[in-house]
């Protein structure tokens, strides 16, 4: 059996959030953090909200992003009240208009991404999107990189559904044991890509995740050194 491909997810695998615009939303309601504090609190975050995206069937939703935000504010001690509702508002208008996954490509992934494709590995991104990923990797210069990029909202299935898996391995002609997906929600990204048989990586920056039945990495380099270092028997 040969490895042959890799598929991320894109949302805190290889696009950052925009942590900038995030701590001036912040600082307009008077919580004062700087964005070290937001990224370790996200990274936390996360792991509270994966039990309720395994439990929903649509993801990409109001009622995710509210959690998603109220988790980042309890991991940072904010308090959630008045102020830290007028923050969500601000928040989701800001992801509505311009979303907040423009941070760029995240530490390392031109580097990592360049080695792997220039290796001869075929690269891929299967993301719950918006109907935008496609721009917005064009935008961080990360899309030419991938020979395909699957957003949820353009297909119309979302992870964990086996469906937007196999889209993407029809798509790049590999099989699902000539592939692995990195991800940092277990309950999509891990589960949904061992549903139709590829390999695993949870991205887990800060050790957090409790002890799960996968491989973990810190992030993108530790993701290349698990992988041979170009497509070969395993
Ligand atoms: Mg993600």
């Amino acid at each position: 059996m040969t490895l042959k491909a890799v598929f991320f997810d894109a949302g805190n695998t290889i696009l950052s959030l925009d942590y900038a615009v995030i701590v001036d939303a912040l600082k307009r309601q008077d919580f004062l953090v700087d964005q070290e504090e937001v990224w370790r609190a996200e990274c936390r975050a996360r792991v509270k909200l994966d039990p309720f995206l395994a439990k929903v069937t649509v993801r990409e939703s109001p009622e995710i992003f509210s959690r998603y935000v109220r988790y980042i504010c309890e991991e940072m001690g904010l308090p959630w009240g008045e102020k830290a509702e007028r923050l969500l508002q601000e928040l989701r208008e800001i992801n509505r208009h311009s979303n907040l996954w423009r941070g760029g490509a995240v530490p390392g992934a031109r580097e990592v991404l360049g080695d792997l494709k220039g290796n001869g590995y075929q690269l891929g991104v299967i993301s719950n999107s918006d109907g935008r990923l496609e721009t917005l990797l064009n935008e961080v210069g990360l899309a030419e990189y991938f020979s395909v990029i699957v957003d949820s909202h353009v297909v119309g299935f979302e992870k964990p559904d086996p469906r937007i898996f196999h889209w993407a391995l029809q798509r790049t002609g590999v099989t699902p044991n000539e592939a692995v997906y990195v991800g940092d929600f277990y309950s999509l990204d891990v589960v949904g890509a061992r549903r139709v048989g590829l390999d695993a990586i949870l991205l887990d920056p800060l050790g957090v995740w409790p002890l799960l039945d996968c491989v973990k990495a810190k992030d993108l380099f530790d993701v290349r050194s698990l992988l041979p270092a170009s497509p070969s028997y395993r």
